[in-house]
């Protein structure tokens, strides 16, 4: 089994309600067991910022896929909550994106897969509900909580529990 690090973000619909849908889709279609999970955060929109704010959390699982098993995992369900890749709008309005941060110590590039995930560290959107569940993890050599001390966070809020 390996420790796998999934960033989950969506600006479309009921957004919370995807969340947890797609985290027990996530543990059944990946022969999974969830560790950790964050809780929801309002962030503002990040590369396109003509666009409804955010909702992030990231998610700790434990899974026996491989990586590139686990990612065809996560895009089906994200083409299953409604996701079109909208080629115009690289950083467009999403229901659901679900990101793979981290799988163990796996390093890897690849045309689909690159790990850890190249972009996590500029953003304090993962970074803040990953730094909630896995504050001592090292990615890349990189500590989580030491890498988000240099984001600003200000403007990220932490939702209250919906129970
Ligand atoms: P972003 O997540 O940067 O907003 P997308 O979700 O549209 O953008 O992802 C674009 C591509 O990134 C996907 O086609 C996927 O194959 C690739 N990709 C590369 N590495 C990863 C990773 N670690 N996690 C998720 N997608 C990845
Ligand atoms: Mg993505």
């Amino acid at each position: 089994m390996a420790s796998a690090l999934i960033a989950l973000g969506g600006n479309v619909g009921d957004v919370r309600a995807t969340f947890r849908a797609a985290i027990a889709e996530i543990c059944g279609r990946a022969q999974a067991a969830l560790v950790a999970r964050s809780a929801d955060y309002e962030t503002p929109p990040w590369g396109d910022e003509d666009q409804a704010s955010f909702v992030n959390a990231a998610i700790e699982i434990e899974t026996g896929l491989d990586p590139q098993a686990l990612l065809a995992v996560l895009q089906g369900i994200e083409r299953k909550f409604g996701r079109e890749r909208d080629k115009a709008r690289r950083w467009g309005p999403r229901t659901l994106d679900l990101d793979l941060i981290a799988y163990d110590d796996v390093a890897l590039q690849s045309p689909e897969l690159t790990l850890p995930h190249p972009r996590a560290f500029e953003r304090a959107f993962v970074l803040v509900p990953l730094a909630e569940i896995a504050p001592e993890r090292l990615i890349g050599g990189r500590k989580v909580s030491t890498a988000l001390a240099s984001l600003s966070t200000q403007e990220i809020k932490r939702l209250p529990d919906t129970g």
